[in-house]
């Protein structure tokens, strides 16, 4: 037997109506805001990672799935979309179209990461980025939309673990402050951060080792070290986000993992989610578009884990049924020259009805059926039916039954669903 590669999954019919539930309400959140969706191809030149994400970040240097074309070109697996929106973005000359552009995807990554719960080799990210504008109303209104979003889901109370990591201007001088601080310690330090002292040492701050978190703990943050202008912008998402009512708590040593951040970056972690507690993650990158050959348009956005998100829904959560409304059965062969067309008149009321042409199975096995599919009604089809015209209707949760003629069903039907 063939099986799937380790680190991917099947989403079975069972459970697709958890994703399709946080599909459909951050397709309807985020068109309150002006965002409209994108759809990228799922792989790209490689180069446009190296690039977009930086060579010496884990994902590029670890994570990426990587292949040559039959022509020998080398192409990557998208293991994140905000590099290929810009992309985009860039190739169809968007910012001719509009001065601030609203962008949100939904669709699956891959990154080759060691899996466990919550962490997967192909995974779906929803996101957004919009492009245009560096004012600090672009971060506190997205940053809104985020936590609305996430309290539409049932995701709820969360608070943003919030800081500003800087820019062209100031991280420089701070990334030399910090790596002078490490310096003296590093052998005593992990093998990953050696490396990171070394590319770049604000990701230190990743570290997950005890002893290498202690010593960061006592280093100058880049809140420290902040330009005018990055400590006003900051300032003002900060007041922004209090207007609006937005919770978010500061933790100057969060920067994330990416190297095309500056200034705003965020992450929502949940309790709940055990080792991999990351829910989602974002934040301003001013630099990129520029950097990859475009205009030099500034750019905010965030990304939700939605395997995450999956995992992390409220037992009550509201997610709509798609169990049939009406399970037909049909006691003979006779009975199923006349279902398809009744079927057929009860769909047309927006009704889900299934028929199951089981002609020899008896009315227990087939009312057992209605029960597996969870159906609220059952449409009982005998020869006796037929030839008198009159049906049962019967509903599941109490057994009350109710006669009905092929003429007025549909209308019966909505009338028992009412009642
Ligand atoms: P990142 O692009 O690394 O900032 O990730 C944004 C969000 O995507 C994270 O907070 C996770 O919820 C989700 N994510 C990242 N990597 C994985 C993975 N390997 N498996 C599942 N979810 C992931």
């Amino acid at each position: 037997m063939i099986e799937r590669v380790k680190g991917t999954r099947d989403i079975l019919p069972d459970e697709i109506n958890r994703w399709q539930f946080l599909e459909d309400q951050a397709r309807d959140v985020f068109s309150l805001y002006g965002f409209r969706e994108i759809r990228t191809p799922i792989f790209e030149s490689t180069e446009l990672f190296q690039r977009g994400i930086g060579a010496g970040t884990d994902i590029v240097a670890k994570e990426m799935y990587t292949f040559p074309d039959r022509k020998g070109r080398s192409l990557t697996l998208r293991p994140e979309n905000t590099a290929p929106v810009a992309r985009a973005y860039i190739e169809h000359q968007m910012h001719r179209r509009s001065e601030i552009e609203r962008l949100y995807y939904i669709g699956p990554m891959f990154r080759y990461e060691r899996p466990q719960k919550g962490r997967m080799r192909q995974f779906s990210q929803i996101g957004v980025e919009v492009f245009g504008s560096d004012h600090p109303v672009i971060d506190a209104e997205t940053l809104q939309m985020l936590v609305l979003y996430l309290d539409r889901i049932g995701i709820r109370p969360v608070s943003v673990t919030l800081n500003s990591v800087g820019c062209e201007a100031c991280r420089p001088r701070y990334r030399e402050i910090l790596r002078g601080y490490l310096q003296p310690h590093r052998d005593r330090m992990c093998g990953d951060c050696r490396r990171r002292i070394e590319v770049n040492p604000l990701r230190c701050f990743d570290c997950k080792v005890a002893a290498d978190r202690e010593l960061l703990a006592r280093a100058d943050t880049i809140q420290d070290h902040l330009c005018d202008a990055c400590r006003d912008h900051f300032a003002a998402v900060k007041a922004h986000l209090e207007r609006l009512g937005v919770p978010f708590d500061l933790d100057p040593r969060l920067v994330r993992g990416l190297d095309y951040y500056c200034r705003t970056t965020f992450e929502v972690s949940l309790a709940g989610l055990g080792a991999q507690n990351a829910l989602l993650g974002g934040g301003r990158y001013d630099g990129l578009v520029k950097s990859l050959g475009g205009p030099p348009v500034p750019a905010f956005g965030f990304a939700v884990g939605e395997d995450r998100l999956v995992l992390s829904l409220p037992e009550n959560a509201d997610i709509p049924e798609s169990s049939p409304d009406v399970y037909m059965i049909s006691l003979g062969e006779k009975a199923l020259q006349h279902a398809p067309a009744m079927a057929a008149r009860l769909r047309s009321g927006r009704r889900r009805v299934v028929l199951d042409p089981m002609p020899g199975k008896s009315l227990r096995s087939q009312m057992r059926k209605a029960n597996d599919l969870g159906a609220r009604f059952v449409l009982i089809l005998g020869e006796q039916e037929i030839a008198s015209g009159r049906y049962t209707l019967k509903r599941m949760s109490d057994g009350a039954q109710v006669e009905i003629d092929e003429t007025g069903m549909a209308a019966q039907l909505e009338e028992m669903i009412r009642a």
